[in-house]
Formats: structure tokens, sequence, C-alpha cells
């Protein structure tokens, strides 16, 4: 049973200031930690970023015992011990990375109760000595992260996770912790039974992340594209999505070629490029990795301040988990969609591999939300929650492309006339190249020879150029009034839906980038607050940071998050206890790293 002291508020705040450097809890994380100090069993599905670590690390602080972490990546273990013992816990890991002396510190370690965390992998628990050592430790929770990975519903599934089922027998005195950023009810579900958890505190935490920043653009070009939103955030780390290893590596070398520190991450290159490529981005060495999906779990960075999707992606739940990579710090961050058209037929050749028809047409609902969220007018934000059964009270959410009016809806019934009148006109049986060409007026011998610059709509589409005209068949397609076929030279044709449009019955709207004047646009980025006007204090401090990690070997974010710097850089304390109540910094990191940054913001106001 839980002394009274130990969920006694004031020391729980107390805690949480001490050991993290937090002023507050994030939603919910109060709600679990109290339920594991009354040894409650916890069930928490919280998106991304949403802060599960601190629900087990501040219990695993106040408890007596050792609380046993069961992670599933190996490569992330270490990274989490760093980052755990940079706030003073007394955290350790066993896995088969370690040689047998650091298999004999651990354990020693864990003998003697010095651990407050060990984090381990699943496949541990099939190991029979490790049960006898668990049962001759005293623990105080046990905690599984990524536990959807022991549910066949899940994207994710661990055949190894399943002897975690048996937990709650070996040790029925301890509580058990599931956390998760999957969001269906069906894993939910799964999970709490196949872990065998005991009425267990469930929470769903809003996946809502108001600090990201929705955008979707048309894809022209994407490399270039890409280069230009790269370019325009010199000091901002990112991630890069594309679909295929080919994409991948040749956007890397594009950037790389123009002086971005890009590396490339897919399942193509070897372990240990991979691995090398994750830290280097982790350690805020690499600016950007060019990634294809592979690039997931293992990205524990909590300072991505932007994703940009270069290719459609194949479903919302894959799109927002990517997305969700961005700003785990709780700073401003931005994630873009290049949304083309031409996108489309790719993924849906990759469905016609699905043999069970239900699975089929499953994945092209998918692929339909998608295509819905990338082209309608309405906020991204709603459309993401509401895809995960989240309503948002909100018409406008401020901080994506439409309610900020940088899309706005345009009445394009008339292009759209212009278009479908284009493809009639020339028998159903031309590509979207061919049908721009006539409907702009261009002079090429294939119109001439097959008569269509004697058509009535040849050129009247001239006051317009090209990609206008690509755009509106594209949102044809994609609003179906216009079908294309399967095939290296796809046709157009039109659906039943393109007549009332073409008789003038019903209006036909698009989306459109709004393009601020240049003097305008710098302004409002300046006061957006989503792209950090540059601050010398801020690089310097960042400098510093790297400086730290590199001798530690350890992320940057083990050191310092953005957002603490970002503090330290607004506030300029120049003693050390000015330091208390600093975003992230509780009594370890003082101790440890505040000397040397208060010298620098020394150092830095005598020069300034
Ligand atoms: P998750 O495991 O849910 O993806 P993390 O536990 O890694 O998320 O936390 C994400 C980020 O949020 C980290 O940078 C962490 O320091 C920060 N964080 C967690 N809890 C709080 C809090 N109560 N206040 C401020 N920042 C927090
Ligand atoms: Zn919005």
């Amino acid at each position: 049973m839980p002394s009274a002291a130990a969920i006694d508020p004031a020391r729980l705040h107390a805690a949480l200031r001490d050991v993290f450097g937090f002023d507050t809890f994030r939603p919910y994380q109060r709600e679990i930690v109290e339920a594991l100090l009354a040894r409650r069993d916890a069930f928490v599905v919280m998106p991304t970023g949403g802060g599960k670590s601190l629900c087990y690390q501040l219990p695993a602080r106040l408890m007596d015992g050792v609380c046993i972490v069961v992670s599933p990546l190996i490569s992330l273990m270490k990274d989490q011990v760093d980052a755990a013992r940079s706030n003073g816990l007394r955290a350790a890991f066993l896995n088969s990375s370690l040689d047998l002396e650091g298999r004999r510190d651990t354990v020693g370690a864990l003998r003697r109760g010095d651990l407050e965390l060990l984090y381990v992998s699943p496949e541990r628990f099939a190991m029979e000595d490790f049960g006898t050592l668990l049962r001759a430790c005293r623990l105080s929770l046990i905690a599984i992260d990524e536990a959807h990975c022991i549910s066949e519903w899940g994207h994710d599934f661990r055949p190894d996770y399943l002897a975690l089922g048996a937990l709650t027998d070996t040790f029925p005195e301890v509580p058990v912790a599931a956390f998760t950023a999957t969001a269906t009810l069906k894993v939910q579900d799964d999970i709490v039974r196949r872990l065998r958890l005991r009425d267990p505190l469930k929470v769903r935490a809003s996946f809502n992340r108001p600090n990201l920043y929705y955008a979707v653009t048309p894809k022209t070009d994407a490399q270039r594209q890409i280069l230009r939103f790269v370019l325009e955030r010199p000091r901002e780390a990112g991630i890069v999505y594309r679909t295929t290893r080919r994409s991948v590596d040749e956007t890397a070398d594009y950037l790389c070629a123009r002086g971005i520190r890009a590396l490339p991450y897919h399942a193509g290159l070897d372990d240990e490029t991979r691995a090398r490529n994750q830290e280097a981005f982790n350690r805020d060495e690499a600016q950007v990795v060019v990634a294809t999906i592979a690039f997931g779990m293992g990205i524990d960075k909590s300072n991505v301040r932007f994703v940009l999707h270069a290719d459609l992606p194949k479903n919302i739940e894959g799109y927002y988990q990517e997305t969700g990579r961005a700003g785990r710090d709780g700073d401003p961050a931005h994630c873009l969609l290049l949304f083309g058209y031409g996108d489309i037929p790719k993924i849906r050749h990759f469905f016609d591999d699905i043999a069970d028809p239900d699975e089929k047409r499953r994945a092209e609902r998918c692929l339909q939300d998608v295509i819905t969220y990338a082209t309608t007018h309405a906020c991204r934000r709603r459309r993401l929650l509401g895809y995960f059964g989240e309503p948002f009270a909100q018409e406008h959410c401020g901080a994506c492309d439409v309610c900020t009016g940088r899309v706005a809806r345009v009445d394009a019934t008339r292009d759209a006339q212009i278009a479908l009148s284009a493809i009639a006109r020339t028998g159903q049986r031309f590509g979207a190249g061919y049908l721009v060409d006539v409907i702009t007026g261009a002079d090429t011998e294939r119109i001439r020879a097959l008569g269509h610059d004697a058509i009535k709509t040849y050129g009247v589409g001239a006051d317009r150029d090209k990609r206008h005209w690509r755009r509106v068949i594209d949102t044809l397609l994609a609003q179906e009034l216009a079908v294309q076929s399967e095939g290296e030279y796809p046709t157009i044709a039109l659906t039943d839906r393109a007549r009332p449009v073409l008789r003038g019955e019903k209006p036909f709207y698009m989306t459109e980038q709004v393009v601020e004047p240049r003097a305008k646009r710098r302004k409002a980025v300046a006061s957006a607050d989503v792209f950090a006007p540059e601050d010398g204090l801020f690089e310097r401090l960042r400098a510093l940071r790297a400086e730290i990690a590199a001798e530690l070997g350890v992320p940057a974010y083990v050191v310092f998050t953005d957002r603490t710097l970002h503090e330290l850089a607004a506030q300029r304390p120049t003693r050390e206890d000015q330091l208390i109540g600093i975003h992230g910094i509780g009594e370890k990191k003082r101790a440890q790293f505040g000397a040397r940054f208060v010298q620098a913001i020394r150092t830095f106001g005598a020069a300034g």
C-alpha cells in the first residue's frame, strides 16, 4: 500500500521540478503517476512526444525498488538510459550489446538495490536466469514501452512481446504500466487482454499536438522544393520522408551537393551505416535525414523542427505517426506534405499485390482519406484528429495552412469546365501532359497531326501557365470528376460526377496557395513564432551543447532541449541559482552543466 507521503501533491511537484526541471505536468501525466504510486496497473495511449517516459520515471524515483522498463529497440536503450541519467536517475540497461564486464556491473548494481530504472529488451524474459535474477530483486513497477508490439492487430507485432503476458502472474504485487502511441481501439483491447492488466487505469491522451503546424503544398519539383524549404531553415534539424530507397539516395545526394548536411536512411543500407547516420542526426551533426518510413521508432530526438513528406503517404495513421516525430520538446515545428496527383497511381500499384479483397478495399479507403486530407479546404488539424475519432471543438486551429489563410478556396468552375471539355473533345484518350498542351494552345506537331488545334477548347486557357492547368486536372482526379487509367501511358476519362459541373449545375472548388508579398512574408514569419528568429546567444549555447554532448558521447538533447536553450537565451541567467525554474533544468543538470552555460552567457553579455 502506498504511504500517504508518496502521493502528497507537494512532494510530487517538488520531484517534477527537482528531477526534470518542469513546472507542470502534461495532460494525464499526474493521473498516471498517481495510479502507479497507488500500485494500480495502467494502460496509456499517448502520442509521440506526449511525455510517456516521465509517467514511469517519476514513480520510479519515488517508489522503493527498481522499475523494469521493457523497450523493443536495443539501439535506443543507451540513449534512453543516458537521458534518464542526465536527470540524475540511477538507470542502466541489460541487453546483448553489453560486454561481460558491463553486464556484471549492471547485475551487481541491480542486486545491491542501487538502480531505480533498468531497461531491458523483451527477449530477456525468455531467459531463465533473468527471471531468477528479477525474482531476487525488489521491483517497484514494470513499464512496457511500445506495448502495441504485443498485438498482432498492430502494425509492429513482435513475437518476443508475447512472453510479457506472464508478468502479472510472476509478479502479482508489482503494478504494470503499458504505453503506446498507437491509436486504434482494437489494438488497445488486445494489449490489455494479452498483458492481463488488472482493472488498469485507461488513458487515451489527446492526439492533438498544438505545437505542430500542418501544411500541404502542391508538388511541382520535389527536390527543389525540399531544398528551398531546408534553406529557409538553416539551423533547424528535420526529416524528409520519401517512398523509395532510390529517391532517398537521390535527394540526400542532391542536398549534400548543395552544401546541406543530409544523410540517407533506408532498409537497403547496412546496419552500421544506418546506426551511424541516425546517431549523427541525434547529435546534431547532420541537419537532415532523408529517409523511408524505415526511419521510425529509433528516433528519440526531441528537437526535430520539421518533417517533410515529399511523397504521398499511404494512410493517415502512418502520416500522423511520422509527423509526430517533430517537436517533441514542445517547441513549434513544421509538418509539410508535398501533394502531387502523380503519386496516387504509384501507391495503387502496391495495392495490386494485396490478395484479400477486403484488405484491398481498406487500403483504398485509407488512401482516399489521405487524398481528402490533402485536397479539401478544411482545418488540417481537425481532419487529422477526426480521423482518430477525436472531436476538435474549434472551427479553426490557428496553426495550419488553411487556418492561417495560406490556402484559399477558390471557385474554379470555369477552369474545370475547360479541362473537362478538353478531355471530352479529345475522346478521353490522352494523358494530363497532352491535355494541358491543348488547353494552353501549345504549337506541337502531335496536336496538329491529330487536328486538336481545331477543337473549341484549344488555347482557351493560355492566360494561365501549364502548372495551373496541371493542378486543375489533378484536382479533377482527386475529386473524382475524372479517372486515370493504369499503365505506362495513363489516359484520362470523365466520370458521372463531371456532368453537373460541365452543365454549370454544380460549382467546382479548388484550394490555392496564397502567395504573400516578400516583405510581408518575412514579417509574418517573425511574428508567427513558428520559425524562431536567429539569435546570436542561442547559437552560442547550441555550440556549447554540441561540445558537451560530444565530450559525453550522448545526443545533444540529452544535455538540454532546444526549449531550454531558448529560455536561457531569453532570460540570460548569469548566476547558477537563477537556473532554477528554467525549463528542463533539474538539480542534476544544474550541477553538471550550469557553470559552463552561465559562463557562456556572461562572456556573451560582456562581448555584446
Ligand atoms: P514520448 O515517449 O511520449 O514520445 P517523451 O517521454 O520522450 O515522449 O517526452 C517528450 C518530450 O517532452 C521530452 O523532451 C520531455 O522532456 C518533454 N516533457 C515530458 N513531460 C514534460 C512536462 N511535464 N513538461 C514539459 N516537458 C515535458
Ligand atoms: Zn487548422
